[in-house]
């Protein structure tokens, strides 16, 4: 990676840190989860509502490093208003990334679908550093699981999510 590319990549996550997207509270929302990466004492608290098979709405509140805290909101730009599935493959696809020890091969399609998220990609050559990044990225997807399986329990997307 040459230099103008890290200093690129450090800018959008300070930007991110900066002006933190999807940032306060959802009302109603389907499910809430909270997550912490006690080893750096990073904390989200996460929502989200789904309509239709989409992410309709989620808002989340968090402390924590600038990694975690610009990681969850770039995860939220991309996921906001986007299908489960595709919101799903997203994290997995950022997941593999964080796991691959600076090793992360990214089609161009893949980094195109990632957008910000590739930011993070020298994050991935600092273990200690892994658990920050995949913060909100592991919320959202604990979140959707369990909004899921509320929706479904309940036989509707929209009951009581209109008020
Ligand atoms: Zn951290």
């Amino acid at each position: 990676m040459s230099l103008s590319m890290d200093s690129m990549y450090q800018q959008i996550i300070l930007d991110h840190y900066k002006h933190p997207q999807h940032r306060g509270t959802i009302e109603p929302f389907d499910a809430e989860v909270h997550h912490v990466n006690p080893t750096c004492g990073d904390e989200v608290t996460l929502r989200v509502r789904l309509a239709d098979g989409e992410i309709a709405e989620l808002g989340w509140v968090g402390e924590g490093c600038s990694i975690s805290q610009a990681s969850t909101s770039v995860m939220s730009d991309l996921v906001v208003g986007k299908p489960i599935e595709n919101a799903l493959r997203l994290q997995e696809k950022f997941l593999e990334l964080m796991q691959s020890q600076g090793q992360g091969e990214l089609t161009e399609d893949e980094a195109e679908a990632l957008d910000d998220a590739v930011a993070f990609e020298g994050v991935s050559k600092y273990p200690a550093r892994v658990k920050c990044a995949l913060l909100g990225w592991m919320a959202m997807k604990s979140a959707v699981a369990e909004a899921s399986s509320t929706v479904e329990a309940s036989g509707t997307t929209e009951q009581g999510a209109q008020s």
